[in-house]
């Protein structure tokens, strides 16, 4: 197949009809070329490096990726989970579901299946045509693809919102590799801080910090992604960005909302030693202060990696703020 039957093929993708979608979509679901973006994105960036799309290993990124384009287009009220897409899919000629041993894709199941849960007990992830990929991995082919698909099923003013949110992405994902090649060197180019926006700083953050700390609470382990990708965590400053513009992985630690709070407010702390502290009068009543209690004592649990883990005397400013560690 070649780049102009593959065009062809996006243009015809099978869009449903509903109410619930505005002349921005064209008055059709904008479920399967937003996803088909998100691939084309994270083929491009090589995060997707084979024609197999896993619903374990890529799924992060790309719900984070079809998020951000589908929150540009649609209100905030409505919803998706791309396990509605990623299954529905299935129907394309292009992109086929792989099934989990002793399961069976049938049509029946594509319509059925809309969570990535439902996905998950039946399928292993989704194989795209050989030369499709291929065409995926030449830039000027990509490019062609990505018109097709926003030039077909989007009206200009939602092109204009899809490509500056791609444009917004693509930076914030390259922010977050600089930053991991600045940690990988032990340099700080501080040059970064005036490049880019205050989102782009704050979403290139937290992707380097939660990719390093692999989704873990630094604090209380707590390590929990959605089927769909969404991830329990946070990007944590240890020395506030306001105090020190230092978006440096080590100066970040991964922290679940609560272990987060705690640390911001000074109810936790770190000592020298990496040792977690907790300030006493937290346990005074009427509070109940479930589990942060046992955390005094503990030791952060870090990156492998001993470039990525928080240098100690970015934990000063804290110490002496707070008097807790
Ligand atoms: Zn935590």
């Amino acid at each position: 197949m070649t780049l102009a039957q593959y065009c062809s093929q996006f243009q015809k993708i099978r869009r449903a009809n509903g109410t619930a979608f505005s002349d921005l979509t064209l008055k059709k679901a904008p479920h399967k070329p937003l996803l088909l973006l998100a691939v084309l994105d994270m083929v491009g960036r090589k995060q997707i490096t084979s024609p197999f799309i896993s619903i374990a290993d890529e799924m992060t990124e790309l719900n984070a990726l079809f998020g951000s384009f589908w929150h540009k287009l649609m209100p905030v009220t409505h919803t998706s989970s791309i396990g509605f897409p990623f299954s529905k899919m299935g129907n394309e000629p292009f992109w086929h579901l792989v099934p989990l041993p002793d399961k069976t894709v049938t049509k029946e199941l594509i319509d059925k299946m809309s969570t990535v849960s439902q996905l998950r007990q039946h399928v292993m992830g989704a194989q795209l045509d050989e030369a499709l990929f291929v065409l995926m991995q030449d830039a000027q082919s990509r490019e062609t693809l990505i018109d097709t698909l926003i030039g077909t099923h989007f009206s200009p003013e939602a092109q204009a919102l899809l490509r500056a949110e791609m444009g917004e992405q693509d930076t914030i994902f390259q922010y977050s590799l600089e930053l991991e090649q600045q940690a990988q060197h032990k340099v700080r180019d501080s040059s970064s801080v005036a490049k880019y926006t205050v989102q782009v700083r704050d979403q290139g953050f937290r992707k380097a910090v939660v990719r390093c700390y692999d989704h873990r609470c630094a604090m209380c382990g707590t390590r929990i992604v959605t089927p769909e990708g969404y991830t329990a965590v946070d990007a944590a400053h240890i020395e506030p960005w306001s105090v020190s513009q230092n978006d440096q992985i080590t100066n970040g630690m991964a922290l679940c909302k609560l272990c987060h709070w705690a640390f911001d407010t000074g109810v936790v702390g770190v000592r020298t030693d990496f040792s977690i502290a907790v300030a006493r009068q937290i346990g005074h009543m009427p509070n109940a202060p479930g589990f942060i209690p046992t955390l005094a004592g503990r030791t952060l649990i870090l990156p492998k990696e001993v470039h990525l883990r928080p240098k100690p005397e970015n934990f000063e400013w804290h110490r002496k703020t707070f008097s807790v560690a």
